[in-house]
Order: structure tokens, then C-alpha cells, then sequence
């Protein structure tokens, strides 16, 4: 009887939670119509409450996105968020937030992951011939509102063609204790200088070893469990992409070509372009290198604009730029992990 009674509320709940579920409706053309966007084009994020916030809006949302099992900084111990959006093998890896003092890159993380789970469901709508959903409508969204790239069809079905079978693994905020105060972690280390890449080389607060800080840490070892295609590492200040280390032969010319197809994205909004090398000694020790480095595949990382241009950051995510920056993100990962795909396949031999 008690069995009963239990399996009974077991089946109660399930049933409550089904009709709360927002994705759980089912559109006439047989697929999950598209929530209302969460993440805005401009979010600001400068609390690490602010993240877990937008997160939980989030994983509410969108069924297609997982939680990952969070990181806990090294000093006041706070959860560091991971997801994964879709299922199968990780084509793309995308962190901000590595350096606290460059806030609006969570908000370009956040942004780029919330395109990719909606243009995965829309683009798969194009794709099965079903009607598609009609995202946004109902908040009387125009084609310049936030989220309105996803509603790009032909974006949405590219979204859904190249992550089609694979995943995109999510880390917003690498740095909760320096987040909005300090570039560096709670114990003044730089992360972006903490990992197995020429680590000895490296000059400035690199830590005592390669992955002393639990952030690096966690993010290595993240990194080494999905095993990227490529990944992308979003901070301010130097406005280009910086995509070597060491790579030779083969290696070097694919990356090249992922790279050149990652700064076509951004047209002429990074003045800086496609940057070679890193302009200082003090660049040995960061997380691009060391996926370079470990991995042989394609690693970026993404310089935004900052003082130089806007005179501060705030002026830059208030400014014309910000959201045109925000979706040339969006694309710039899907035609890396294109482009990286294409020649992994031969096509770019
Ligand atoms: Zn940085």
C-alpha cells in the first residue's frame, strides 16, 4: 500500500513538473517550440549571483541544455558553472569570465550559448521539413531585438547542420572571486598564466606550479574530459584573435584556415585582426596555448575591444558595437568548428 501511495506521488509530481515545463509543449510541427531569449544581447554580469541567476534561467528554459558538475573557486569556494548544450561529441569550447576585471565576456558567452540551443531547435525544425517555431512572437520581438539572430533561418539551420550529433561545453564565469574587482583569483594568481604551456617562461602572477589554482584546474580537467574540437577563450583590452603556439607542418596551415574563417565573422569590428603570436613573454602559461599545445587542434583567444576604443567597458557594451560584436561571436565559433570539421574530413586538404 505504502509502495503504492508512493509511486502514486512519484507519478503526481511527474505530471505537475511535465505541465510547468515550458519546452514541454509540443508545437504542431511535433518539435519544442522556442522559449522566450533569457540572455539579453547587452546582459551585464558582474556579480557571480548574476550568473547563477541567468543560468538558472537557462537550464529552465531550454530541455537541450545539461548542467556539468561545477568547479568551486580556490579561495571563497564558489560553484564555477559548467553546461553543455546538445548531445555527442564536444565540437566547441567557450569560457569567459577567466580574468575578473573583463566582465562583459560572460555576457558574450552567455549570449553565444543561448543562439546555439535556440538555432539547434529552430535549424532542426528547417531541417525535418516540420513547421517552424515562431520564436519570440508573443513578446513582439522585430528583427533588431535581442535574440533576433536565431530567427535568421538560414543561421538557424546552419547552427543545426554543423552541431548536428555534437555538443558545445559552456564555462561563463572561470573566475567567481576576482569577478568585477581583480583580474586575478582570490589568492592574486592570473589563471590565464597558470597553465602547462611554457609555464616556466611565463613572468607575472603565473602561481607556483601549472594548475596550482583550482580554477585552472578545473578547467583542465574539464577540457581534457570533453575533449574539444576547438575551443575559444573570450577576455577585453587587446581587440583581435590571437590563434597560434608552437603549431607546425600540417597542424599549422589547418589552423590558419580555422582562424581565417573565426576573424571573417568579425569583419572589421576587431582592428587588431588575426594576431600570430602573443606580443609579450609574459603570454606563456594561458589556457589557449596550453589546448594548442596538449590537443594539436584549433584554440583562439577572443580579445574585445575596451578602453583604448570606448574608454571604458561599460561605454562598449552600451555602444552600437556590443551587439554586432555579440553575433559576430555566434558565428565566429560556427564557422571554426566548420572550418575545423571540413578539414578534418579532407575538404580543406
Ligand atoms: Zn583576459
Amino acid at each position: 500500500m505504502a509502495v503504492i501511495t508512493r509511486l502514486g506521488a512519484i507519478v503526481l509530481i511527474s505530471m505537475i513538473l511535465l505541465l510547468l515545463s515550458p519546452s514541454s509543449v509540443i508545437s504542431p510541427g511535433g518539435l519544442p517550440p522556442l522559449p522566450e531569449p533569457v540572455i539579453p544581447v547587452d546582459g551585464t554580469y558582474r556579480k557571480a549571483e548574476d550568473v547563477y541567476r541567468a543560468l538558472d534561467k537557462l537550464y529552465e528554459a531550454y530541455e537541450t541544455i545539461t548542467p556539468l558538475e561545477s568547479g568551486l573557486s580556490q579561495v571563497k569556494r564558489l560553484p564555477i558553472p559548467a553546461f553543455r548544450i546538445g548531445n555527442g561529441p564536444c565540437a566547441l569550447l567557450i569560457v569567459g569570465g577567466i580574468h575578473g576585471d573583463e566582465w562583459p565576456v560572460i555576457g558574450t558567452v552567455l549570449y553565444v550559448a543561448e543562439q546555439y540551443a535556440r538555432g539547434m531547435i529552430s535549424g532542426a525544425a528547417y531541417e525535418t521539413g516540420a513547421t517552424p517555431p515562431a520564436p519570440g512572437a508573443a513578446a513582439g520581438n522585430t528583427a533588431d531585438t535581442p535574440g533576433a539572430l536565431a530567427r535568421d533561418a538560414s543561421l538557424s539551420r546552419d547552427i543545426a547542420t554543423v552541431l548536428q550529433g555534437r555538443s558545445v561545453v559552456v564555462v561563463p564565469m572561470l573566475n567567481p572571486d576576482g569577478l568585477g574587482t581583480s583580474r586575478y583569483n582570490g589568492r592574486g594568481v592570473d589563471l590565464n598564466r597558470n597553465f602547462d604551456a611554457g609555464w616556466a617562461k611565463a613572468i607575472g602572477k603565473k602561481g607556483n606550479a601549472p594548475e596550482s589554482e583550482a580554477e585552472s584546474k578545473f578547467l583542465a580537467d574539464l577540457t581534457r574530459r570533453v575533449k574539444p574540437d576547438v575551443v575559444m577563450a573570450f577576455h577585453c583590452f587587446l581587440d583581435c584573435v590571437f590563434w597560434t603556439y608552437d603549431q607546425e607542418g600540417e597542424c599549422l596551415k589547418r589552423d590558419e584556415e580555422v582562424a581565417r574563417s573565426v576573424i571573417e565573422a568579425y569583419g572589421d569590428l576587431l582592428h587588431g585582426g588575426l594576431q600570430a603570436s602573443s606580443p609579450t613573454e609574459s603570454a606563456h602559461g594561458g589556457y589557449k596555448d596550453w589546448f594548442i599545445k596538449e590537443f594539436r587542434r584549433p584554440g583562439f583567444t577572443i580579445e574585445t575591444p575596451g578602453r583604448d576604443r570606448f574608454g571604458s567597458l561599460e561605454n562598449m557594451v552600451k555602444s552600437d558595437f556590443w551587439p554586432r560584436f555579440q553575433e559576430a561571436s555566434v558565428r565566429a565559433g560556427l564557422n571554426a568548428v566548420r572550418t575545423f570539421l571540413g578539414y578534418a574530413q579532407g575538404e580543406g586538404q
